[in-house]
């Protein structure tokens, strides 16, 4: 059985990473999401949220697993009993980072191979943090991200105003 990990912050899912989920799912018998529990990037969603909005997002896919994690990639694949470890790749600037985190990675558990899948065209400008920047200066960021996620990013937002 193969069984793939897709680690990531999803602060919050786009439509970027939904459709890497959606094609990578059809690759492997079983697709593991894993939500980075990472306190240190201070996000704007807690964890619990963002693998809410990812459930909502995957529903329909029966083979795919929203999981948070925190610690080393390689070990929470070795958890999982997970082979492969998939990360999407969009322009040049993605590739150096990727490059040396494959290779460490492989370097520390020869039996985790990584798998890369190129961005669809029409997402390839599309990154969690400038959809985090549009949301807040009051942009429309549905084009952007999953109906879901539309809502909760108006609603954290409208919060984080009256707070600050
Ligand atoms: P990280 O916190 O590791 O940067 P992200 O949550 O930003 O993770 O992204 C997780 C994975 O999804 C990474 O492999 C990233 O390259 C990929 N990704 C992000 N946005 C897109 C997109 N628009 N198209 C394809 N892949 C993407």
């Amino acid at each position: 059985m193969l069984k793939a990990i897709y680690p990531g912050s999803f602060d919050p899912v786009t439509l970027g990473h939904e459709d890497i989920i959606r094609r990578s799912s059809r690759l492997v018998d079983e697709l593991i999401v894993g939500v980075l529990n990472n306190k240190a990037k201070s996000p704007l969603f807690s964890v619990e949220e963002r693998v809410k909005m990812l459930e909502e997002v995957t529903k329909d896919l029966a083979n795919v697993r929203i999981i948070p994690f925190g610690g080393l990639l390689v070990d929470f694949a070795r958890r999982m009993d997970a082979g492969m470890i998939i990360r999407g790749l969009r322009a040049i600037t993605d590739f150096e980072y990727e490059l040396q985190m494959s290779q460490m990675n492989h370097k520390m558990e020869a039996g985790v191979e990584t798998v890369f899948l190129t961005t669809s065209l029409e997402y390839s400008y599309l990154s969690s943090s400038t959809v985090k920047e549009v949301a807040a200066f009051g942009g429309d960021i549905s084009q952007f991200v999953p109906d879901v996620v539309a809502d909760r990013i108006t609603e954290k937002m409208n919060k984080k105003e009256s707070v600050d």
